[in-house]
């Protein structure tokens, strides 16, 4: 057996068997290494003898992201799809609703088992829903986006950093393990499989293509273990001190990578590990930040209610900010303002632009943003639906579990505590542009992205 147990989970019981392949469907782990549930699909597969195959169904649009995300993820997939060529595994691309073609060609092919991924974003469990009501072969789904898996860290939604981490980090030896290598299959499991076509694929997508793909961040899972060498390598050592200088360029930059599943944070996990007795406290931030910083907004997206996320935030946040809901802004600017970079601060305009641009926002810089866009909104409720907007429309990582906790945290107290009060904000941790000019450089980072240089 090459998984652990505990990270997988059969979704629906096998009908009567068919003598088709297993097909790991995959939709968020998007790789051939370091890749649980692949393995635990090739595992299944030599156990039946059956041949093994990857679908990949590529829905014309999700929800937030445009031709930006787009691209990065099918130049990625292309290089998957190499990968696991080489393994004798074919990758065949479905376009289409995944709710509709996933169980499609499970029935045509007589899939006798399939294997998905974890994903606690909404829009997943509606796919994954769809293909367990399709009743077609047994589905298991297997956690390869955790360290330890989010179902066995806990069985509850956690309160917070400091309730999740001895979880965490009492769980870690157990699977905080090396990956085994991914079986080659006999050529014969490529047969009658044609590679993708990435270009007739690509014309398949209506994503909105006014925002742009970014140039300087290279997709794939060969980029992503460059950017992680470099990072243990030059960087690790100023992670502790460093990583909230915007300007410091002290942070990994991976995570992209992670969102589109390229790379394995159990990959960057090991590897951190492995370079922790050259930089013990760099290691030590950097674990936190990747597993349980991390894993808590896994926590989160998994446990809360589907729905009304204003109404996921912590009571005391909810009574502080309503009570808070008829002071005088300072400003207001409604959405299209705030995404025009249209906004009295030079380092708020910057910060958006940077976003814009490159397709990333510095984590510090992450926090301030949503800040100001509650403190400058009408309402929290629409402060909440501009930041998530924007984040997931520009950011290469949006549409992400850290998102949407890195919002809620930021605009609504969600895994903090309640601090003194404020204007607008209540007990609400505020943050404000002198706090940023006692922490680094704000008039650089202005210049770095200001109009003339975002041009
Ligand atoms: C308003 C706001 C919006 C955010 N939106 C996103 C988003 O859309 N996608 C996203 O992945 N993260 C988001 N974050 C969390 C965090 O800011 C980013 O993960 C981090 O900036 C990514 O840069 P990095 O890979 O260089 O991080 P590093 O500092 O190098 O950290 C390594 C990894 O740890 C994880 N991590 C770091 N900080 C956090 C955090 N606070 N919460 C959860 N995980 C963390 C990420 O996977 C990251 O790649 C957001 C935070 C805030 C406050």
């Amino acid at each position: 057996m090459l998984v652990h147990p505990a990270r997988v989970t059969p979704l629906a019981a096998a009908a009567p068997r068919q003598s088709g392949p297993v097909v790991y469907w995959m939709h968020r782990d998007q790789r051939a290494a370091d890749n649980w549930a692949l393995l635990a699909a090739a595992d299944l597969a030599r156990e039946s003898g059956a041949p093994l195959c990857v679908a990949f169904a590529l829905a014309p649009t999700f929800p937030g992201a445009t031709l930006r995300h787009y691209d990065f993820m099918l130049r990625g997939l292309a290089e998957t799809e190499a990968g696991l060529r080489a393994a004798h595994i074919p990758l065949v691309l479905l376009p289409g609703d995944p709710a509709v073609v996933v169980p499609v060609f499970l029935r045509e092919r007589k899939a006798g088992a399939c294997v998905t991924d974890f994903d606690p974003m909404p829009v997943k469990g509606d796919w994954l829903a769809a293909v367990t009501a399709s009743g077609v072969c047994a589905l298991t789904e297997v956690d390869a986006h955790n360290v330890v898996p989010c179902r066995r860290a806990s069985g509850k939604r956690e309160y917070a950093a400091a309730t999740l981490r001895p979880k965490i980090h009492r769980l870690l030896p157990e699977f905080l393990t090396p990956f085994p290598e991914l079986p080659v299959f006999p050529a014969t499991n490529l047969a009658g499989f044609a590679p993708v076509d990435w270009t007739a694929a690509a014309a398949t997508v209506t994503a909105d293509p006014a925002v742009r793909p970014v140039p300087d961040i290279v997709p794939g899972a060969a980029a992503a273990r460059e950017r992680l060498r470099a990072f243990l390598r030059d960087t690790l050592p100023e992670y502790a001190a460093r990583r909230n200088d915007p300007n410091a360029g002290a942070t990994s930059g991976l995570s992209p990578y992670f969102h589109f599943g390229q790379l394995a944070p159990q990959r960057a996990a090991l590897d951190a590990r492995d370079a922790r007795p050259g930089a013990p406290e760099g290691a030590d931030a950097f674990l936190e930040e990747l597993v349980v910083r991390r894993e808590l907004a896994e926590n989160f997206q998994f446990y809360a209610p589907r729905g009304d996320l204003y109404e996921a935030l912590p009571d005391w946040a909810r009574k502080t900010l309503a009570a808070h809901a008829g002071d005088a802004r300072p400003a207001s600017y409604a959405p299209r303002e705030f995404e025009e970079a249209r906004t009295h601060s030079a380092l708020w305009n910057a910060a958006q632009r940077q976003l814009t641009r490159t397709g990333r926002l510095h984590g510090y810089m992450r926090m301030y943003w949503a800040k100001k866009i509650l403190e400058w909104s009408p309402t929290p409720r629409q402060a909440l639906a501009t930041a998530l907007a924007l984040n997931d429309r520009y950011a290469l990582d949006g549409r992400d579990p850290s998102g949407v906790t890195g919002v809620l945290w930021s605009v609504g107290g969600l895994h903090d505590r309640p601090w003194a009060k404020r204007p607008v904000f209540g007990q609400v941790r505020y943050m404000n542009e002198r706090g940023c000019r006692r922490k680094f450089d704000v008039d650089a980072y202005i210049d770095r992205y200001s109009e003339e240089k975002c041009a």
